[in-house]
């Protein structure tokens, strides 16, 4: 048995699923998670001193590649400071002042601790805001796993929605109702039947929680306008699209403006950091400065800040950083969709920027719907022939591949020469 294995036969006994979190199971692709012992750059190490090329990157904070000698020497400083102070503190002003400068929508921003609580705290601050209680979210986008947020979308665009999980009372989701993504015709029919009732639509402006799916031309202003026009906030989940697409997101990609944005991943360069912001005459809701209740005692704690503020003060201060990654990912994204076409394979890869993932369907995949389409027993197949070729991947169809700017051309020619030996005997 490797090591791997061992602790993971450990850890079950201990740990439900041996995971603390489910993504981290690598029971859909009939495999046992790898045990990771340690990361450098563009590489993650198991615990059977096995060395994988990281298509992960921690799902999304890494983007500069693991352990970062800046990064990691700011953390170290802020450690010797002291751990936590459950006080304000300079870093703070500092992380706020910096995101505010980075994209133009936010005015005024909290810490928390994750991207859960970000959307949970933006959901709050909206139906405080509006004093309507209706939110509109989309099949396949995925929020966090606060009660409101699990929804199911199987139950149709217009009904109420029905818990995803158990342990979810239908009243907090009672709320909740799910369209479809790409079609706001669907968006539309449920703003007409709630007329006055809707305080937010919610949206990964990027989906990329159900593998990758591009917003349609017009989707996203069209959200924009039917908010504007129903007095709606609208709210952009950039938990990995922002400070990824590009330096001030998937809004200052598409060049559309949300009223409230929710960060994480990138945000903590690697610590457990969400935020949540937008408009000051909404974020002034939030206590103690209004009525809108919301706290954390480690929120905004200072190794985390320094976490993220390097993180963040590198990918401002790198020239071209995004413009190099979005060209090295373009390249190696196209490059996987060609090998799928000359081997006279039907499947589709969809990507943006440095996500991406292939569909083990024909296509077009737009939606939750197609994405389901795809054949997740193929998608098994190909994760463990990568990984058997040590390229670890997100043992998911479900998920993105996140690129990171460690990454060489070399080492994305070397993972397309891979996938192209298993597009030969599959
Ligand atoms: C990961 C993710 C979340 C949840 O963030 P956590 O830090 O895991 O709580 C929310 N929204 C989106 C779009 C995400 O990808």
């Amino acid at each position: 048995m490797s090591r791997s294995e061992t602790l993971f036969t450990e850890a079950v006994e201990r740990i439900p699923g041996g995971v603390n979190s489910p993504v981290r199971a690598f029971g859909s692709v009939g495999e046992t998670p790898r045990f990771i012992a340690s990361a450098k750059g563009a590489y993650m190490t198991d615990a059977d001193g096995q060395t994988y090329l990281d298509f992960v990157g921690s799902w999304g904070p890494m983007i500069l590649g693991h352990n970062h000698p800046k990064v990691l020497a700011d953390v170290l400083e802020a450690c010797q400071e002291g751990l936590s102070f459950g006080a304000a503190t300079e870093r703070e002003v500092e992380m706020a002042e910096l995101i505010c400068s980075i994209v133009p929508s936010i005015e005024m921003v909290r810490m928390v601790n994750s991207g859960t609580e970000a959307v949970m705290s933006a959901v709050r601050a909206a139906r405080g805001f509006t004093g309507r209680n209706k939110i509109i979210k989309f099949a396949g986008c995925y929020h966090g796993h606060s009660d409101a947020m699990l929804v199911k979308a199987g139950s149709g665009v217009m009904t109420a929605g029905i818990p995803d999980s158990a342990g979810v009372p239908a009243g907090c989701t009672q709320d909740t109702l799910t369209a479809v993504y790409n079609d706001l015709d669907s968006v539309q029919a449920i703003f007409d039947e709630f007329q006055g009732e809707i305080a937010a639509v919610i949206v990964e402006p990027v989906a990329a929680n159900m593998g990758v799916v591009l917003p349609k031309k017009g989707f996203l202003e069209g959200l924009r306008k039917l908010c504007t026009d129903n007095g709606s906030l609208l709210i952009f989940d950039e938990v990995i699209t922002g400070f990824r697409l590009s330096l001030s997101g998937a809004q200052g990609y598409f060049g559309i403006e949300p009223d409230l944005t929710t960060f994480g991943k990138i945000i903590g360069g690697g610590m457990p950091v969400g935020a949540y912001g937008g408009r000051k005459d909404v974020m002034k809701l939030i206590a103690p400065s209004g009525p809108v209740y919301q706290a954390g005692t480690l929120s905004g704690n200072p190794v985390a800040m320094a976490a993220g503020l390097a993180q963040l003060k590198l990918l401002k201060e790198t020239p071209d950083f995004y413009e190099k990654l979005n060209h090295k990912a373009d390249a190696f994204f196209e490059g996987m969709q060609e090998a799928v076409k000359a081997a006279g394979k039907p499947w589709t890869v969809n990507h943006i920027g440095s996500l991406g993932s292939i569909f083990f369907a024909e296509g077009p995949v737009t939606n939750y719907a197609e994405a389901k389409t795809s054949d997740t027993k193929k998608f098994g197949e190909y994760f463990s022939y990568m990984m058997q070729n040590s390229i670890y991947l997100a043992p998911s169809q479900f998920e993105a591949m996140f690129l990171s700017g460690a990454m060489t051309e070399e080492e994305l020619v070397k993972t397309l020469d891979i996938f192209k030996a298993y597009l030969k005997q599959c």
